[in-house]
């Protein structure tokens, strides 16, 4: 069976396993992780090493905070906004898809900040990114996301924001794709699809943001989130736990780099075969293409449905579309054997010689 669910999504084996043999005695100590308290030697040694090891495979610099929260990515809309739009209160959005607008929709609801639309591929229908953006004047920050889990198109490059802050989510390629911290002011990214479990945001904030926040209700709050170490209230141990399983496995494997090189030997992969198919084909310009979800059609709704069922039935789990793009798409996070993709291709290519092309 292979799982291309877009999120959650499939975890390394080696990482259920290992979670299932220490899951009736943590370290040991005859108690579940889950049954530990978060202020406990325990958690704080488990918490610290996750957030080490995560600091190594992105070569986070001392200057930014690494803050293991909930909510979501989607709580983030809105929440740092709230938190970081305090100067310029003006900030820019650039809308490259359904993940990107929603962002900016929430934006909308912190009163007196003005959101703008800084670029938009919304014309060319999201099959493309926006490379240039229109920027005068102060902004608070830029965002944007980094991989468009939908539309499937992923930034390789960032656009030049002339020193303005970036704010990205980078929910759907964490860990997948090799980006500078440096280039960031923030980074948020719920762990769902390449680090994780749900229960766990993570949040990269560059320390000097942090001593804008205004007073606010702890929980919505970034700087006394940081102040406490995101245990201000009862973390999500399981969640954390998880997270720093999948970021010892990455470390394991050869770390982010190896992660991207294999994930662009997947990707090429399944594109080489789509764009040699007479059936199938994936609407996105070459070089936006993401190497972590690839959306796909027939052109005909009926045949995409008969096919996920088909697939379905031989093991290859969740390959229906979003429902605002329909079709079919492949979720190939770090997790995903390039086995698991060879399947696909090989059940693509039997679909296509039965049902014509
Ligand atoms: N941002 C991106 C790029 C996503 O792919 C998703 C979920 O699929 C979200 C945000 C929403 O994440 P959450 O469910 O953690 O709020």
């Amino acid at each position: 069976m292979y799982n291309f669910s877009a999120g959650p999504a499939t975890l390394p084996h080696e990482v259920v396993l290992k979670a299932q043999a220490e899951l009736l005695s943590f370290k040991d100590s005859g108690m579940s992780v889950m049954e530990i308290s978060h202020r406990s030697d325990l958690y704080t040694t488990m918490a610290s090493e996750a957030e080490q090891d995560l600091r190594d495979l992105m070569q986070i610099p001392d200057n930014y905070e690494v803050l293991f929260l909930q909510g979501g990515a989607t709580q983030m809309f809105y929440t740092l906004p709230l938190n970081f739009a305090n100067q310029a209160h003006r900030v820019g959005y650039i809308n490259t898809g359904h993940w990107s607008e929603r962002a900016e929709e929430e934006a909308r609801y912190v009163s007196g900040l003005t959101v703008e639309e800084v670029g938009s591929s919304a014309d060319q229908h999201f099959t493309e990114l926006v490379h240039q953006v229109t920027l005068n004047g102060d902004y608070d920050f830029i965002h944007l996301t980094t991989n468009n889990t939908i539309e499937g198109t992923m930034y390789r490059d960032l656009p030049e924001l002339d020193g303005r802050t970036l704010v990205a989510d980078l929910s759907s390629n964490f860990l997948g794709q090799i980006y500078n911290v440096n280039d960031f002011g923030i980074i948020y990214a719920g762990a769902q699809k390449n680090s994780g479990i749900a229960g766990l945001t993570v949040a990269i904030v560059r320390k000097d943001l942090l001593e804008q926040v205004p007073d606010l209700p702890a929980m919505l709050s970034f700087s006394k989130q940081a102040a406490k170490h995101s245990a201000l209230n009862t973390p999500p141990v399981f969640a954390i736990y998880m997270a720093g399983l999948v970021f010892k496995w990455i470390k394991e494997q050869g770390g982010v780099a190896a992660m991207q090189k294999r994930n662009e030997a997947k990707a090429q992969l399944l594109y080489e075969f789509l764009d040699s198919s007479n059936l199938f084909r994936n609407p996105v310009v070459s070089a936006d293409r993401s190497t972590m979800n690839i959306p796909f059609v027939t052109g005909d709704a009926d045949l995409d449905a008969l096919c996920v069922q088909e697939a379905t039935k031989q093991g290859l789990m969740s390959l229906k579309g979003h429902k605002s793009v329909g079709g079919l798409r492949a979720s190939l996070y770090n997790a995903m054997t390039i086995d698991g993709v060879q399947a696909l291709v090989k059940f693509l290519g039997e679909f296509e010689k039965e049902h014509g092309g």
